[in-house]
């Protein structure tokens, strides 16, 4: 009975004064009081964009970095959560690659996350992504207890819609989602549509190759009918933005229950892609319509501050010359 109190009182209303837990016996208050301290990671940075994205770097327990960021949208407020420090998996768009892994989160240093932006920005948020730094399948045991936690009805109680797990397509974590019932949704970032291109951005690829990935993905939507899935999918002007790759990965996903998300490559000084021009991907996204899928142009959120994955800790280290997270 108290234990479930307790998880009320920091979850469901976001208290952290547990002295001031009501109905609890003096001295639990009191032991309590001595042994918990749920303090919030120190925020060392924050960046709030004019379209309203606030992006915050916060210090853990043992200085490590990481950042979370919090997207308004008309009371829909979207916060995305990172799930390692640093990632292993070295996509060749992304900054936080560039650093490697430094470790795996823990559970509570997610909760932290969620909880520093619900007390940054005074309201709690509707949806939440795993969509930050690191790869979340590669730390699956904590992460499947996150989702778990927020998800719980006499605590967060987010709906399972409204939670999104993202991975570059670490089949073995699909398959333990599926096996476990995990309740939350998939967000794959495809990015290519042929195992050669897909080699050469992901080298996840070459462990799980397209049609392996694609069968987990399938094994998913027919196991969950009623989710959809998100597949993202970063467009790099001559790499992967022909008419021939958007009609190839239409035929890859018609038979699936999916919304596309067209993400045209946010540069940085010196990168190796450019952005397509508008008129291509007008006409990527034209011929994933016309065969029948919901595609979306999704212009990068806080552009004008350092809102890709892995640009704030750059910038707070004095380095940021190179790679953007858009997985
Ligand atoms: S895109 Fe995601 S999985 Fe790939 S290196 Fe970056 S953080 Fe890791």
């Amino acid at each position: 009975m108290h234990a479930e109190r307790l998880h009320a009182w920091l979850y469901r209303h976001g208290r952290r004064d547990l002295s001031a837990l009501p109905e609890l016996p003096r001295p639990l208050a009191g032991l309590l009081a001595q042994r918990v301290s749920p303090s919030l990671p120190e925020v060392i940075r924050q960046q709030i964009s004019v379209d309203g994205t606030c992006k915050y770097l916060l210090r853990l327990e043992d200085g490590e970095q990481v950042e979370t960021v919090v997207i308004p949208a008309g009371g829909r407020t979207t916060q995305c959560i990172s799930t390692q420090a640093g990632c292993a998996l070295g996509c060749r768009f992304c900054l936080t690659a560039t650093g490697g892994l430094r470790r795996n989160l823990r559970r509570g240093e997610m909760v932290a996350q969620l909880l520093t932006g619900w007390q940054q920005g005074g309201e709690r948020v509707r949806n939440l992504v795993l969509m930050g730094m690191g790869e979340p399948m590669h730390n699956y045991d904590a992460v499947a207890d996150f989702v778990r936690l927020v998800t719980d009805p006499a605590g967060f109680a987010f709906a399972p819609r409204h939670v999104t797990l993202s991975t570059v397509g670490v089949v073995p974590g699909i398959t333990r989602m599926v096996d476990e019932r995990l309740p939350c949704n998939l967000a794959i970032s495809l990015n290519a549509t042929t195992d050669a291109v897909r080699d050469r951005l992901m080298p996840v690829n070459r462990k799980y190759p397209l049609a392996t990935l694609l069968a987990a993905m399938h094994r998913f939507a027919e196991t969950f009918p009623k989710r959809r899935m998100l597949v993202a999918y970063v467009l790099l002007a001559g790499v992967n933005d022909s008419a021939a790759d958007a009609e190839r990965l239409a035929a890859m996903v018609r038979d699936l229950p999916c919304t596309v998300n067209l993400l045209p490559f946010n540069p940085w000084p010196g990168a190796p892609w450019r952005r397509p021009d508008d008129g291509v991907v007008s006409r990527f996204r034209a011929i994933l319509s016309a065969a029948g899928l919901v595609a979306v142009v999704r212009e990068p959120r806080g552009r004008d501050i350092d809102a890709a994955c892995g640009q704030l800790l750059r910038r707070q280290d004095g380095e940021l010359s190179k790679g953007v997270c858009d997985g």
